[in-house]
């Protein structure tokens, strides 16, 4: 099923180097999918993510996938530092703790990923979260959800 996917500019980016893309650093954003995408517009809050993918599946780009979008700050993934430039910020409205994530979610993140998985030669062990890069600073996605998406990720791609 093809996701509605819209284009909302964030600001919120740097263009100065070119994205890596190593792999990708998922998120939920605890807010609702408007509110998330008026954060994003605002500058002062020089907060981004690449993509954000609303309860119905539907997705906005905010940032392009070349451009370092601002969403992991002061975390570490296999011992580097400064994810933002080697890691997709992808996020999900909603808080993973107060509801799961929607099958839509879930089956729209995959939608996302397929053209960028092959292309860059990404693998599970390039998937992460927040909490596993910010651990006791960051605590999305919740293990459980965590867990269940990781699953759905090896299974349609390996
Ligand atoms: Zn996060």
């Amino acid at each position: 099923m093809p996701w509605l996917e819209i284009f909302t500019p964030s600001p919120n980016h740097s263009a100065a180097q070119t994205h890596e893309r190593r792999g990708v650093c998922f998120h939920h954003t605890v807010k609702s999918f408007g509110g998330t995408l008026a954060l994003m517009q605002t500058p002062e809050s020089r907060v981004s993510y690449h993509t954000v993918i609303a309860a119905d599946g539907t997705r906005a780009r905010l940032v392009a996938d070349e451009h370092i979008a601002w969403h992991a700050g002061v975390s570490v993934f296999q011992g580097r530092k400064d994810p933002n430039v080697f890691l997709l910020g992808v996020a999900f409205a909603g808080d993973t703790y107060a509801a799961p994530l929607t099958e839509a979610q879930v089956a729209s993140a995959l939608d996302w990923l397929a053209p960028r998985w092959s292309a860059n030669g990404w693998s599970s062990a390039c998937m992460t979260d927040h909490r596993q890069v910010a651990p006791g600073r960051k605590d999305d996605l919740s293990p459980a959800e965590w867990t269940r998406l990781q699953a759905r990720i090896t299974q349609r791609f390996s």
